[in-house]
């Protein structure tokens, strides 16, 4: 069955008008009037739904029964990543939310190749959350991952003085504990992982004194996209 975000109040028995996106996804999927989909906006499990009206640009379609599944990763994570090379942060996003990220800053690094900001800055930020919903509409999810303003760690840091849940940083430097020994019995992690180029000494110490705790995935050094996807595969 087809699934679409619809970020509006959905009510059984409504009838509605679909939001752009999703009716544009509905024109091409050539739906007809009668053919059954799902609805879900982000504030709670899905909901049925019939296709009533197909007009040249516009959907409409009543909403039927509510049902409160969710398809929630167990541990809730929130990805603090350094911004990689273009498509490489997009991969990133589409499998951070199939794996269940709760939500994901990126991160402006210190050697993050890619400097954002401005309507540049908003221009990717409505990007990357596009990518999300339809990551979640295509894996189940009735919950998006959260794509916040990329920002850099002292930023991020200020905003956040102290956190639910464990704060992880994965590191390649010596005195690292495995993922499984700083994650045992905690629900909630803020994981920070540095960009192509790695994070500073500087914003190690920074974290570090935040309360991240490093973590090494082992002894191959994995690419930037890869190593918080592990984790993330580690915790669901
Ligand atoms: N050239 C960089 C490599 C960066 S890899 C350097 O030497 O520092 C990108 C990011 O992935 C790293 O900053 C780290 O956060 C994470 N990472 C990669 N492999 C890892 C491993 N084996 N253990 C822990 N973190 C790892």
């Amino acid at each position: 069955m087809a699934r679409f975000f619809c970020p509006l109040p959905l009510h059984t028995g409504d009838v509605l008008t679909l939001p752009p996106s999703a009716a544009r996804h509905v024109q091409v999927l050539r739906l007809q009037p009668g053919d059954g989909i799902t609805l879900f906006n982000g504030q709670g499990g899905e909901f049925a739904a019939t296709v009533t009206r197909m007009g040249r640009s516009d959907v409409e379609v009543q909403i039927g029964a509510h049902n409160a599944t969710e398809r929630e990763a167990a541990c809730a994570v929130h990805l603090l990543a350094g911004i990689t090379a273009n498509e490489r942060m997009d991969w990133l996003v589409e499998k951070a939310t199939e794996l269940g990220a709760a939500s994901l800053t990126p991160l402006v690094a210190e050697r993050s190749v890619l400097k954002l900001k401005g309507e540049r800055a908003e221009k990717k930020l409505a990007h990357w959350q596009g990518v999300a919903v339809a990551a979640a509409e295509q894996c189940g999810r009735n919950r998006v991952t959260r794509i916040d303003e990329a920002k850099s760690l002292a930023a991020w840091l200020a905003q956040h003085p102290a956190g639910t849940g464990v704060r992880l940083v994965l590191s390649l430097s010596p005195g690292t504990q495995p993922l499984r020994t700083a994650v045992q019995g905690h629900t909630h992690v803020t994981l920070l992982s540095g960009p192509e180029g790695g994070l500073t000494p500087a914003e190690e110490a920074l974290a570090l004194a935040a309360g991240f705790v490093p973590v090494t995935l082992g002894p191959r050094v994995l690419r930037a996209e890869t190593a918080p996807l592990a984790v993330l595969a580690a915790l669901t």
